[in-house]
């Protein structure tokens, strides 16, 4: 029987903190959310491995230190209100609930919403609201942003996300000319009209899909 709270610390130690991570809202996150709770029952002893994991639907829940580093990028503070797209299993919304005031997550795929809801619930995280639909539209009831952040990669950064970020507010994304191959890219809005933008290192996510993303299969 694995210790989780033993393997999580070294997961933070080891993956995160040792690969250059320093903000300290996203390493007390990481301490306290349980991985092993997103992930599939079978997958629960590798909960705490560096790499994604296959949840339901073709889909994956991220690598632990891509999660950290697309929230550190989002530099998100405790009053920030957090658009995240592609809810997945839920994790890395929990993750920037753990630090932020309150996160919308926009999920496609009726059963890994219905999933992620339960398992938020389960673990008492109050401030998520998962919706179904499609995120490259953004959410325009609830919007402004302080923060966007998507788990999956499209073509471009969708243009609903830019009107629906706050001046100051950060965009984190994968973006790439491939459906499984992106840039993690990081957008903020200096003013009403100006964004800048900044390119990380490559990524393999799985394809945004939707009206502003890639077209289904
Ligand atoms: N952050 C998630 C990663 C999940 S993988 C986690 O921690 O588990 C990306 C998710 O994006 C998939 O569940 C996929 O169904 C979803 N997705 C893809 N295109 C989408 C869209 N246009 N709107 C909402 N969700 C989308």
């Amino acid at each position: 029987m694995i210790d989780f709270r033993q393997a999580r610390e070294w997961m933070v130690v080891q993956q995160i903190a040792g690969r250059g991570i320093r903000d300290a809202h996203v390493l007390s996150a990481m301490r306290q959310v349980p991985r092993e709770e997103f992930v599939p029952a079978y997958l629960r002893d590798c909960a705490y491995d560096d790499n994604a994991l296959p949840i339901a639907s073709q889909q994956a829940i991220s690598q632990p230190i891509v999660v950290a580093q697309m929230i550190e990028a989002a530099e998100l503070g405790p009053h920030d209100r957090v658009l995240d797209i592609g809810t997945g299993s839920g994790y890395a919304a929990a993750i920037a609930a753990a630090i932020a005031a309150h996160v919308d997550s926009v999920e496609r795929d009726p059963l890994l919403a219905d999933t992620a809801r339960e398992t938020l619930a389960r673990l008492g995280i109050a401030n998520v609201t998962v919706h179904l639909g499609d995120g490259t539209l953004g959410l325009a009831a609830y919007a402004p942003y302080d923060a966007i952040i998507a788990g999956a990669g499209g073509p471009r950064v969708p243009r609903a996300w830019r009107s629906q970020l706050s001046v100051g507010g950060r965009i984190v994304m994968p973006v790439g000319r491939e459906r499984h191959h992106q840039q993690l890219i990081k957008l903020v809005r200096r003013g009403e009209h100006d964004y800048h933008e900044y390119s990380f290192g490559d990524v393999s996510f799985v394809p945004l899909i939707g009206d502003d993303g890639w077209a289904p299969y």
